[in-house]
């Protein structure tokens, strides 16, 4: 039998290539707009015809190619980002495969034009077909041209399936768009059959989100910021009340590539599950940055799909930063309600009786709140706190600001009549399970459990890192006997729990003697309940790579917090309350539970007349 084996010639190599890497116009605009990218340049044009069946242009102010090069880029496997094997696991730039080049000259009619900074004259290259055409010198400003012309002009299957104008115009925004955000830093413009459809200065995120989606998104973004060990996490959340009826604008980007990721937007769509609706989508543009040995580019052809090599901490952390933002978001309208102008709307039409005798006498007798309140620029200042993230001493979150209505009832009648309004805001405990309180926006809802979780938190960390502890003596010291596991996670725990207040004494075998506890914890639980509730929770912590001092408070917190079911006096209920908006964060507990909520007196209002 003769040999029938035969190598392809690279134009068919380059054409079977092709395929995979160009499938529409699209991906040639990705290509390009890519190597641009990894140029350096500060300034990129696309400029487009007929949606890119006829002509793709872009234009970049980058660092150009040698005459050499220049023929080179074209040759299959031709890079000059990966050197070894090694490189593959280091890289961050785009494009790294040395093949998008190749295969667009083998469908399509290319002209290349391009200078370095250092050269006087340029070189101009065109390639049809893959193979050189002509190559000259010509004059030229530093950076590189490149045009692709008649796309899969020599593949007609190819081109037959190409879709509408319209279509393919849409595929190439959404490029253009991934882009773009990802690199605010950079200058675009993108043309098509001469319109200008976007012009980008350079600018910070914020400004390139709104001049791709427009102006009317500036008001409807949340910041997130969030560092953690493996990954920091930035970006703009949308408002929870601005979400969409479609996945559009759901951005993720990985060390500023745009990827898709369900583990990520699922992360995403989980930490929005209890402020929007169902049926509606949140949107946001977030940025991962991780160590790039960290991740997997490589998994999917096209390189949109990647893999994370600690996949469940990067879902937490992103879980969690969202969340933390919405938290601090919730926060700002919702208390912030001396300046509510919608208050002295609903206030009017509020129907008559004793709870809200005032507010409606607050309007009619033309109180405005505004600068009225003595609490005002107390709230203001622990509000900067709360968004800033970082509150040094937590400022008392006074009860003044929750009975707002007692100052202005100093211009109600109400008082003269002898009336005390203060019965108005005497907290009530609804099922033994949450705090409720009249605030001026409507009925301020405290989930017990998850404050004091929250309250017992700070208290510990702070107690931790200022190792200034409150112990209180157990009269006949306790044994406690744990199984050799436990005992063995809790002997290493001592030391930590010594600095929040706890007195124990490794006895050896496995027991434990305690000769104290620290100041706070839930009395209605057993110490040995709140032990072992405290082994089993720093050990499950332990996953989350927290460190010692994060981990024992949380653990801490929440196993010594009081459980829903624990009756409250009139003075808990107001001491809880108070601790907990004296909380640098009170939005949620550590393990992720809102500790307060309030139902608004529109939406109340809303109820009564719909
Ligand atoms: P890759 O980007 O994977 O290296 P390409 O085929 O896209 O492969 O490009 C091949 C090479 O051509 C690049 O490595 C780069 O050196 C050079 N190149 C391509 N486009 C540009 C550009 N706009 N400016 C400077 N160099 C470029
Ligand atoms: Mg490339």
């Amino acid at each position: 039998m003769p040999d029938i084996i035969q190598l392809l010639p690279d134009s068919i190599a380059n054409q079977i290539a092709a395929g995979e890497v160009v499938q529409r116009p699209a991906s040639v605009v990705k290509e390009l707009l890519e190597n641009a990218l990894d140029a350096k340049s500060a300034s990129i044009r696309l400029i487009i015809k007929d949606a890119g069946k006829t002509s793709i242009q872009v234009i970049d102010d980058g660092k150009g190619m040698s005459e050499t090069d220049e023929r080179k880029a074209f040759e299959r496997h031709a890079t000059s980002k990966i050197r070894s094997a090694d490189d593959l696991f280091a890289i961050r730039t785009m494009g790294f495969r040395g093949e998008a080049l190749a295969s667009i000259a083998a469908i399509a009619h290319v002209e290349l034009v391009t200078r370095q900074a250092a050269d006087e004259l340029g070189t101009k290259l065109i390639i049809e077909g893959s193979s050189v055409n002509r190559q000259e010198k010509v004059q030229t400003m530093p950076g590189t041209s490149i045009t692709v012309k008649n796309l899969f002009y020599n593949v007609p299957a190819r081109r037959k399936f190409l879709k509408s104008d319209a279509v393919e115009l849409k595929h190439i925004t959404d490029e253009f768009h991934r882009i773009a955000l990802a690199n605010p830093e950079i200058h675009f413009s993108f043309h098509h059959n001469g319109n200008e459809l976007y012009h980008l200065p350079k600018g910070n995120l914020k400004q390139r989100i709104v001049g791709i989606l427009g102006k009317n998104y500036a008001e409807k973004l949340i910041p997130v910021q969030e560092n953690t060990d493996i990954v920091a996490i930035s970006g703009f959340i949308g408002k929870p009340d601005a979400a969409k009826k479609s996945q559009a604008d759901q951005y993720i980007f990985v060390n500023q590539r745009f990827i898709k990721s369900h583990y990520v937007s699922h992360a995403v769509r989980t930490a929005f599950e209890e402020v929007i609706a169902p049926d509606l989508f949140p949107f946001y543009f977030l940025f991962l940055e991780i160590d790039p040995s960290r991740i997997d580019i490589n998994v999917h052809p096209t390189k949109t799909e990647i893999k994370f090599e600690e996949e469940r901490l990067v879902y937490n952390y992103v879980k969690v930063s969202v969340k933390h933002s919405l938290g601090q978001y919730s926060l700002s309208p919702m208390l912030d309600f001396t300046q509510d102008p919608a208050f002295g709307k609903f206030v009017s039409t509020a129907p008559h009786g004793v709870g809200n005798t005032h507010s409606r006498q607050e309007s009619e007798f033309g109180y405005t709140s505004k600068g009225t309140s003595p609490s005002r620029d107390g709230w203001q200042e622990v509000y900067q706190s709360l968004v800033s993230g970082n509150s040094p001493t937590p400022m008392p979150f006074s009860r003044e600001l929750f009975s707002l209505e007692n100052e202005a009832s100093s211009l109600s009648p109400l008082e003269e009549t002898g009336v005390n309004p203060s019965y108005l805001t005497q907290p009530f405990q609804l099922h033994h399970t949450f705090v409720l309180h009249q605030v001026k926006s409507g009925l301020l809802v405290i989930d017990q459990q998850a404050a004091h979780e929250r309250v017992l938190y700070e208290q510990y960390l702070d107690t931790l890192q200022t190792g200034e502890y409150a112990s209180q003596k157990e009269l006949f010291p306790r044994t406690i006997q744990l199984d050799p596991a436990k005992a063995a996670l809790f002997h290493t725990m001592l030391d930590q729990l010594h600095g929040v207040g706890f007195e124990i004494e490794d006895f050896g075998h496995n027991a434990f003697v305690l000769h104290g506890s620290p100041a706070g914890i839930d009395e209605s639980t057993s110490i040995e309940t709140i032990i072992d509730q405290l082994i089993d929770q720093y050990s499950y912590n332990l996953e989350l790579h927290l460190g010692v001092q994060e981990n024992i408070a949380r653990s801490l917190a929440l196993s010594a917090s009081m459980k829903r079911g624990r009756k409250l006096e009139k003075e808990e209920m107001r001491h809880l309350t108070d601790r907990l908006f004296a909380c640098s964060l009170p939005y949620k507990s550590p393990s992720g539970r809102k500790c307060f909520y309030i139902l608004e007196l529109d939406e109340l209002i809303r109820r009564f007349t719909q």
